[in-house]
């Protein structure tokens, strides 16, 4: 890890990175995106298919989700700090075909990469952490932490990890509306709302 706080400089090292070997097979790692005066930061899994092409976090369908559920939080996302705990991109094939399935990370892969996520809070030092999904959630509060449980929760990182201390709220990754049964995708939708919502309401 470069001895930073600059955001710029973390993003380039970042491009090298070869902590595990998913830089092997994605297109080049998708480093954070925003200001280092955000006071919001969110956190994904990793980047997906269009991501992995772009080179920037939540520009697919997640990102689209994201988007809309921010506006209707009220949350204009040009003021949030946008990052994933892995940071490249995780797939597989089907026997002759040329997708790219999204593959969930390990544990061994997040914990590699986990340095630049710490980096990144320590450039950024958000006011309030949103973590969207399990494995954005385990990458900072542990194995056993259960989305389902803390949901709506206002949450501590451990001190070590975050000393300044971020209102942390966990939720469900946008990605898990796309997947969910067409019937519930109003209401989950509502209720990712709901969180960012009363995450957006700790920066007053
Ligand atoms: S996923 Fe993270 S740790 Fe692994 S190579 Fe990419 S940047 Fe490095």
């Amino acid at each position: 890890m470069p001895p930073t706080h600059e955001l710029a400089e973390l993003a380039t090292a970042a491009r090298t990175c070869e902590g595990c070997a998913l830089y092997r097979d994605a297109s080049q790692t998708v480093f954070g995106a925003g200001r280092s005066s955000a006071r919001m930061m969110l956190v994904g899994e990793q980047p997906g298919d269009q991501e992995d092409r772009a080179g920037a976090p939540f520009v697919g369908p997640a990102g689209r989700v994201l988007d809309k559920a921010l506006l209707e939080a009220h949350i204009e996302r040009e003021r949030v700090y946008l990052t994933n705990a892995v940071k490249h991109f995780k797939f597989s094939r089907a026997a002759g075909s040329k997708r790219r399935i999204h593959k969930t990370p390990s544990r061994t892969e997040v914990v590699a990469c986990r340095p630049w996520l710490l980096a990144e809070l320590d450039a950024v030092e958000p006011e309030v952490v949103v973590l969207l999904g399990a494995t954005a959630a385990k990458s900072l509060l542990g194995d056993d932490f259960r989305v389902t449980q803390h949901r709506g929760e206002m949450l501590h990182l451990p001190a070590e990890l975050a000393p300044h201390d971020p209102a942390t709220f966990a939720t469900v990754h946008p990605s898990s509306l796309l997947r969910g049964p067409k019937e519930d995708r109003d209401n989950a939708f509502a209720a990712l709302v709901d969180d960012l919502r009363v995450a957006g309401e700790q920066l007053g």
